[in-house]
């Protein structure tokens, strides 16, 4: 609750990044007694600090070489429209039935905390782990981790025979190993019409009109031709959604001249990225010709999806054990449409897994964190460090 109550939001989002959670976290870390606390900043000029900290807190093992990485990070996402937060402050953290509410609670904190409990509780015990234990605690995940995990990355710090996990995204009774993502497109539609006097629409044209035409026959196109299934991922299909909208003209009598959609796409591995975006250009040529509007194509973010986790790697096994012993449920390995830490490792041949046991809470108003969860969790960790 005290790590909530300090809010790491993103420079992109007008927040001043990680500095003070994370000085707050090594003092927690300290008490802990860690046998190694190291620290890697990267340069940020737009926050006040000018750094986004990264932290590792080493617990060694009997065999040094070998190391078991749990990642979470620091920073949060925007509370979003406050008068939603019926439980309380988004920054004001507070138990009720069980659960802790607060921005960061489940994204990223319960998991964040439950790796230091595995470590505490094994430090309490005397255990030696039997692989050097190393916690990472990430800047800048929820912006595209420049400055967080791919930092860390850069100093070569991540070792072919790691066991990397992210917990960073699960289902409410854990048994939810991911181990592959969606490729991620977003883009923009800007329509340029002519603008005009509501009552001499003849003199304009309007954009909105034909905006809303190439969103819905796009819309429809997509998800006739890109239709194929992939039960490994939930959803088992591609996803192309329009989202945002943004403001046209002032006044209800005027025939906008410009039209601003945007589109958030997830994409099964199945298919390529570029030819799917050909087909969006190719649509709105289609539509300049026919309407006599401009429309431009905007990227605004493409990320393409890595080769999945191997099903049988290590850590994957690992987990696997770690969960039928410890919980009453059937693991099961799949793939999921958002993006994680864990994609920088399988971009580079280092298996990686995201596993926790959350209600997907987060990026909403009254996110949560179940204390059991906490505590759950926190054993699972410490099965795979003395596994
Ligand atoms: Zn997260």
């Amino acid at each position: 609750m005290e790590i909530i109550r300090i809010p790491a939001i993103a420079p992109e989002n007008l927040g001043e990044g990680e500095l003070r959670k994370a000085e707050k976290l090594v003092q927690t870390l300290d008490s802990v007694g860690f046998d190694e606390i190291e620290r890697f900043d990267a340069e940020d000029e737009r926050v006040p600090s000018k750094k986004r900290p990264n932290i590792i807190a080493y617990y060694y093992g009997e065999n040094k070489a070998e190391k078991l990485w749990i990642i979470t990070h620091l920073d949060v996402v925007p509370p979003g429209e406050e008068s939603l937060w019926t439980v309380t402050k988004p920054f004001e953290p507070t138990i009720k039935e069980g659960r802790i509410y607060g921005r960061g609670s489940e994204d990223n904190g319960q998991s964040m905390i439950a790796s230091i409990l595995a470590v505490q509780a094994l430090k309490n015990l005397g255990i030696r782990p039997k692989k050097t234990v190393a916690l990472a605690f990430v800047a800048d995940e929820e912006q595209g981790s420049r400055y967080g995990i791919q930092h860390l990355i850069k100093q070569g710090l991540f070792k072919k025979d790691d066991l990397i996990l992210v917990p960073d995204g699960g289902n409410e009774n854990g048994s939810f190993i991911e181990i592959a993502e969606k490729s991620a497109l977003w883009f923009r539609v800007r329509t340029i019409g002519r603008q005009a006097h509501a009552s001499r629409p003849d003199k304009g044209l309007n954009a909105h009109r034909i905006g809303m035409e190439y969103a819905l026959t796009l819309d429809k196109m997509l998800h006739k031709k890109y239709s194929i299934k992939d039960e490994y991922f939930d959803p088992p299909k591609s996803t192309f959604e329009p989202t945002k909208k943004d403001k046209n003209v002032d006044a209800v009598n005027i025939v906008p001249g410009e039209d601003i959609t945007y589109f958030d796409c997830r994409i099964l591995p199945n298919y390529n990225v570029e030819e799917i975006l050909n087909d969006i250009n190719g649509l709105a040529e289609e539509f300049e010709k026919k309407t006599g509007a401009t429309i431009k194509i905007e990227v605004l973010q493409k990320s393409i999806a890595p080769k999945p986790t191997d099903a049988s790697s290590k850590i994957v096994t690992m987990l696997k054990e770690a969960i039928k012993q410890t919980r009453k449920v059937e693991p099961k390995v799949g793939g999921i449409g958002g993006g994680t830490c864990a994609a920088f490792f399988r971009r580079i041949g280092i298996p990686a897994v995201v596993w926790c046991t959350i209600d997907e809470t987060a990026h909403q108003p009254n996110e949560y964190a179940k204390i059991e969860n906490i505590a759950n969790d926190a054993k699972i960790y410490a099965f795979l460090m003395i596994s």
